[in-house]
This record gives structure tokens, sequence and C-alpha cells, in this order.
């Protein structure tokens, strides 16, 4: 049966969130996310709370696809990291006239080649501008940040933090194409080898300093960057946003000084295996939108 692009989109957003993985719209014809950002958000909403990202937001809900994807015909985003997903883009160089840069696809099977393995076989698909999109499933309670150029040169690694372009989407240059629609392989032992970050280095308990913030502001504070450094994989990023927005609340009181409750989330945030990078955004972010919407302590 014949679908129009709308539905088609609809569908490959349902397809997608069928096999677990989690979705959310993309600006029509193009690759970036249709949700707001942070410097837009009106606090209401999904952002009651404070300010949520795509991340945070990508969904399996097929109730919540079919409502977002009735707005407008939205490409699909699939969010890598809360689907438990790690995807090896093998990229095609832009202009093969004027780069030396080369495939993506010839570097990553010499490379598989030279760790003496097959290129594996899993879900793929085939990009709009010709390149190759691998899925593998992420062994459970592993954290494996996006990656450029680190398995080789012309690959990169989507992962937490990071998205994909789902199949059926639609941009400028054409079609993204499921081009195998089996199972998922596990990653292989050997990628995993390459992406897995070195292990953090934790210098002790998570224990914030005991410096000058009120009993009930340190306590809150270790709470939550105890639940933050527990949070299970694919829930981290959302955890230390709530956690962080939390205690937000006791900086803007002057019970805790911001620097020390930084300094806590970012250490709880790294023990959970979120980048150094992604926890200092996060952490910024939740903390900024508390401190704008906090209420005096006499009404809370
Ligand atoms: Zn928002």
């Amino acid at each position: 049966m014949n679908q129009d692009p709308h539905s088609a989109l609809l569908c490959a957003a349902l397809d997608a969130a069928a096999r677990g993985w989690h979705v959310f719209p993309l600006r029509p014809g193009t690759k970036r996310p249709a949700l707001h950002g942070e410097k837009t958000c009106t606090r209401t909403g999904p952002c009651a709370d404070g300010h949520l990202k795509w991340e945070q937001r990508a969904t399996t809900d097929q109730a919540r696809i079919r409502a977002a994807w009735s707005r407008a015909p939205f490409n699909v985003g699939i969010a890598t990291g809360p689907s438990g997903l790690v995807v090896v883009d093998l990229d095609v160089p832009k202009d093969k006239g004027s780069s030396d840069a080369p495939c993506g696809a010839a570097t990553f099977a010499a490379l598989c080649e030279r760790a003496g393995h097959a290129v594996p076989t899993t879900y793929r698909v085939r990009t709009a501008s010709g390149g190759t999109h691998l899925y593998f499933t992420t062994p459970d309670g592993v954290h494996l940040p996006n990656t450029a150029g680190t398995v080789a040169e012309s690959v990169d690694t989507r992962a937490a933090g990071g998205y994909v372009v789902a199949a059926g989407s639609i941009v400028t240059a054409g079609r993204y194409e499921a081009l195998n629609a089996a199972v998922t392989a596990p990653l292989p032992e050997w990628l995993l080898g390459i992406l897995r970050p070195a292990p953090a280095c934790l210098a002790g308990p998570l224990r914030p300093p005991a410096v000058d913030g009120s009993r009930a502001a340190v306590a809150a504070l270790e709470a939550e960057c105890a639940t933050v450094a527990a949070a299970p994989e694919g829930l981290r990023n959302t955890t230390l946003n709530r956690s962080a927005f939390k205690v937000g609340r006791f900086v803007a009181w002057g019970d805790l000084p911001r620097h020390v409750a930084e300094d806590a989330f970012q250490a709880a945030g790294e023990a959970a295996g979120l980048t150094a990078a992604e926890c200092r955004t996060t952490i910024r972010s939740a903390l900024d939108s508390s401190l704008r919407t906090v209420r005096p302590r006499e009404a809370a």
C-alpha cells in the first residue's frame, strides 16, 4: 500500500520505537531537532520542572509519537544513548575532488581486517549522502560517549549524547534507507575495546566538601548526588538534570555555594558514566533554570 510521505514518516518513527529506540522529531526535510532549545524554553508542559533536551524527551511511547507526528511531517531522530545503541557512522567525504579524506567504509573495512574480523553483520542504514550507519546494541552497564575519528578516519560513533537520523527520513540529498532489517547485533568485543573510555579515576567517595552549606542543603546535595551516581543507563542525563534542578533552590537561597553543587554533581555525573562535557552542560543548564524559576523560601 502506498503511503503519503507524512504517514510514512510516522510509520518510520513507530517502527524505530517498536525496536525499543527512543525517537524525537527532526525539522521536516532536515537533520536538526525540531524541539525547542534551552534559550526559547517557556518552562511549561514537559519542561515545567526545567528544560528537557531532545535526548531527555525522546520516547518509545506510541501515543506521544502519534501526537508529535500529527503536527508536521517530521524526520525521525533516534537518541542513541537512551536507546542503548552505538551507531558506527561510515562517512563519505563531501567533495571527493578536493578532499584527500578516505571513505569511512574503506577505513573501517581495513580496521576490521587488521583486527582479524569480518565487517559485522547488523541492522544498517544508508544515509542520504551515501554513507552507512551500522547499528549495535550497547552492553548492559557500559557507557560510551560519541567519538569522531577514534575508530578510524572518516568513522564516527554516536552513543550517549548523540543521535542518528532514522531510516525513512528524507533530506534534500535523499532518503535514509534501511539496507538490512535484520536484528541489531551486540557491539563486538573488539570494537568495544576501542570505544570504551579510560576508567574514571575516582578519588574517594562521592562526598561534597563539608563547607558552608546549611545542613539541609548539604543533605539534599548528598542525596541527589547518590541518586545521580546510581542512575541507570539511559536515564543518567535526565537524572542529573532533575537532581541539579532540585538542589538549585538551595543555591538560590544562599544555603549552598554554586561551585560546591557544581563540583559535587560533576563528580557524581562522571561516576555514573557521563562525559565531563555532558555533565558540565547539564549541570549549568539545570542550575540556571532552577535559579530563574525558584520561589522564595517562604513560599516553598
Ligand atoms: Zn524546554
